[in-house]
């Protein structure tokens, strides 16, 4: 992909082409080529792109559910067949491996197509009777969903085209115009995205990819005509985003340091193959950037000292390199000012008393996939959002403890629980502050289609196509009396 005068990608204001005066250079993680410079919106091409959402809003909440759906089709089929130009263009915009880049691609076609579903039945609530009080008598009341308005998608990184999947679809199935942001490293696949919504017959206006810069963020976010927020990315801009816009309805789906927890029952040979398989994959995909990442191992001291050599064993046999190879399992970081950060934890968890068991080693932008053992609690490995290739491996003495360790964390997205035995199952998910358990495999599933999303300071509010539709609009009663 490596190009010595890189090509230049407009953005998409309102439906069309637009070049900035400014460009935005794009680089690979990996090998730091230029792959391609992007157009910035100015000021007022950014309000030209607001102005027409605000104008569209109506219209478009209006229109038929099947034009929705026909052109979420559309870009559904698109995906399918361009799957293959798309995942390279991910891996290399990114620096995850082919293989995930491809994973990606799969389910932000599923998303779009769950949302061509969705727009077809998505509708108000049926016909009732309110005569069970007696004010109520001779009315009945239906209801209609009714978008809030357009909506700002701000996505981050680390799935350039799926986490804009999810603001994008469920929008315009919803009839909710949007505005697009993508994270500055990966803007390409968003613009994308952008040729293949251009493709179809939605109204102008109803949707914009705009790469603006941070700066002039805030600004976007305080604007009135925008009452619908959808952020992913960190904590610390997420929660000040929140703060600045109280009225407006926020969704955020911040950061993680997700465990998983292997409980007694999971002590068979098998079991602890498996476990250590997946938990090694799962700390390290994409170099350990996703927010449902395995970070914390919290295994029960029954089982720990048969898991800990399986874990070192898995994630020494995970292939790391080019990721543009189809046999690479870990790509780099982002940047090399994250593999810098990620090997500054770990070394100050050394520095506490922390047993490196593998790994601990950064070479430009990549760093090793590296596990960590006692690691002190107070270390910024244990407490904060890794985003890396870093495992902690601690032992806990049965099921609360593990439970309470799991529990020790500021953040509450997912969590994953090997056990067998429905009864801890069903305790676990009774017991643990998250927005998601996953029984019998890692943190780090997640389907498209259910609700996901977290509490404490991972965030609030609810992603999945379904559920972002019911965020982005609301229940409008009419009451008929006299009947
Ligand atoms: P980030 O917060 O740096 O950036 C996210 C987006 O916000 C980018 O598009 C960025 O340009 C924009 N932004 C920056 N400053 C802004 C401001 N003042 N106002 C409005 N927008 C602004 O995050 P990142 O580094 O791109 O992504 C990594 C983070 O995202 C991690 O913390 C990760 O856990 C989180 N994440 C969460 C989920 C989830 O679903 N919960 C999924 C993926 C990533």
């Amino acid at each position: 992909m490596a190009n010595a005068t890189p090509p230049h990608h407009p953005f998409w204001l309102a439906g069309r082409r637009e070049t900035g005066a400014d460009a935005l250079e794009v680089t690979a993680p990996w090998d730091g080529a230029r792959l391609a410079t992007v157009g910035v919106p100015s000021a007022s091409q950014t309000e030209e792109a607001v102005a027409a959402a605000a104008g569209v809003a109506d219209a478009f909440a209006a229109s038929p559910a099947h034009l929705r759906a026909a052109a979420l089709d559309h870009v559904t089929r698109r995906l399918g067949e361009r799957a293959d130009e798309i995942a390279r263009l991910i891996s290399a915009e990114n620096g995850k491996p082919l293989k995930w880049a491809r994973i990606e691609v799969a389910r932000c076609t599923s998303v779009f197509r769950w949302a061509a579903d969705e727009a077809r039945r998505f509708n108000g609530g049926t016909l009732q009777r309110l005569d069970a009080d007696a004010p109520g008598t001779g009315r009945l009341a239906l209801t209609r969903r009714v978008p809030y308005g357009p909506l700002l998608g701000i996505a981050p990184f680390n799935f350039p085209l799926n986490l804009c999947a999810h603001k994008v679809a469920p929008a315009l199935a919803a009839g909710v115009p949007i505005l697009l942001k993508p994270a500055p490293a990966t803007p390409l696949s968003a613009l994308l995205l952008g040729e293949l919504l251009a493709e179809t017959d939605l109204p102008a206006g109803s949707w914009s990819v705009l790469p603006v810069p941070n700066e002039a963020m805030p600004a976007l976010v305080q604007d009135p005509r925008l009452p619908l927020i959808s952020f992913t990315g960190s904590v610390p801009v997420g929660w000040s985003i929140r703060d600045s816009v109280p009225r407006k309805r926020v969704t955020l789906e911040l950061g993680g340091n997700g465990a998983a927890l292997v409980l007694a029952d999971w002590a068979s040979d098998a079991d602890l193959d498996l476990a250590a398989q997946r938990i090694a994959t799962f700390s390290n995909y994409q170099a350990g950037q996703s927010c449902i990442s395995v970070q914390r191992v919290i295994a029960d001291a029954a089982v720990y000292d048969r898991l800990l050599p399986r874990l070192v064993a898995a994630t020494e046999a995970l292939v790391t390199g080019d990721p543009g190879l189809e046999a690479t399992d870990v790509g780099p970081l982002i940047n090399e000012d994250a593999a810098r950060r990620v090997e500054s934890w770990v070394n100050e968890a050394v520095a506490a008393g922390a047993t490196l068991l593998t790994g601990g080693k950064r070479e430009g932008t990549a760093y090793r996939p590296t596990i960590l053992e006692n690691a002190p609690a107070s270390a910024k490995v244990s407490c904060e959002e890794v985003f890396g290739p870093v495992m902690t491996v601690a032992r806990a003495d049965g099921e609360e403890a593990a439970f309470a360790a799991a529990n020790a964390s500021s953040f509450g997205l997912q969590a994953g629980v090997f056990t067998h035995d429905l009864q801890a199952a069903f305790r676990a998910h009774r017991a643990l502050q998250v927005g998601g358990v996953v029984i019998g495999d890692v943190p780090s599933y997640r389907a498209d289609q259910m609700p996901y999303g977290g509490v404490k300071d991972s965030g609030t509010g609810r992603e999945g196509v379904r559920f972002a539709m019911e965020d982005y609009t609301y229940e409008r009663v009419m009451v008929l009396t006299g009947l």
